[in-house]
């Protein structure tokens, strides 16, 4: 995970969102009260069912002008939490930080936006958990005013836009022991309660994952390779080729950039060659 900077709230959220999460807020309203008044009426007849309009919609807060900026200016097709790409994929998610289904009155909430991967985002990993801090009551809240915004609550996963990642993960590389491949595994940093749930809601040790990190350290590994062999050789052209390609890896674009940068880091790679003129 990297941080990422948040843009403006695109122009067509900006002028829908009010109407857009009455819209919902209502519709969530009215399921509650039918389903009330079937609790309180002995559960007669069946039960009310939630209707589609209580739910976010997609085709709007999914609307290709707000996609378009997280997709292509925030968050470079990456997820935001396994910094996968999510280019071409059919299930690409906008995410709700803090899930729809939760917290309604956020539904259409620029800040709660986030673009993720299908797998991040879905069962059995994060999809609708939000684990909040213990002195925090969780509800699916404000039932009588769903539009009603939440308590303060002490949030437990770590958010690019929010937080630094770099104060709640650190990578750690274990060679085998020809010392042929490199195995890398994300951690929370000192044992970090944020950084471990993240870990683990969000899946970012999943082994398929691990095995994608695995993947790309090898086409860092050959990178890393020819610019040695061109410094070794006094290659001029081959030595700045390799290092523009190292730069791409732990550009904003590259995927797994923050595991690209610890692992040249682990490597004793100095970073400082790679980072000028590289936007953030
Ligand atoms: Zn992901």
């Amino acid at each position: 995970m990297i941080s990422v900077i948040r843009k403006p709230i695109p122009a067509t959220l900006q002028g829908n969102q009010a109407t857009w999460t009455e819209s919902l807020c209502v519709a969530r309203k009215a399921f509650y009260d039918a389903e009330a008044a079937w609790e309180a009426g002995g559960r007669l007849g069946a039960k009310p069912r939630k209707t589609t309009a209580a739910d976010a919609k997609n085709a709007w807060y999914g609307h290709p002008d707000i996609r378009k900026v997280l997709e292509e200016e925030m968050f470079h097709h990456k997820c935001a939490y396994c910094e996968g790409s999510v280019k071409g994929h059919s299930h690409l998610h906008i995410e709700h930080f803090r899930p729809q289904s939760i917290y309604p009155a956020l539904a259409y909430e620029w800040h709660n936006l986030l673009l993720a991967c299908g797998v991040c985002n879905c069962k059995p990993y994060k999809e609708d958990r939000f684990p909040v801090g213990p002195s925090a009551a969780l509800a699916e809240p404000n039932r009588p005013n769903p539009c009603e915004g939440n308590q303060a609550e002490m949030v437990v996963l770590v958010n690019p836009c929010v937080d630094d990642p770099a104060e709640f993960f650190v990578w750690k590389f274990e060679a085998s022991p020809a010392g042929k491949e490199v195995t890398p595994a994300l951690l929370a940093k000192q044992g970090n309660l944020r950084g471990s749930q993240t870990i683990t809601v969000c899946g970012l040790d999943r082994v398929n994952l691990t095995e994608n990190y695995r993947r790309q350290i090898g086409l860092v590994d050959t990178a890393l390779s020819l610019h040695k062999m061109a410094v070794t050789f006094s290659q001029e052209e081959t030595r700045i080729e390799a290092l523009e390609s190292l730069r791409k890896f732990i550009s904003p674009q590259g995927i797994y950039s923050a595991m690209v940068r610890a692992y040249l880091k682990y490597q004793n790679f100095d970073l400082g060659q790679l980072t000028q003129n590289l936007q953030s």
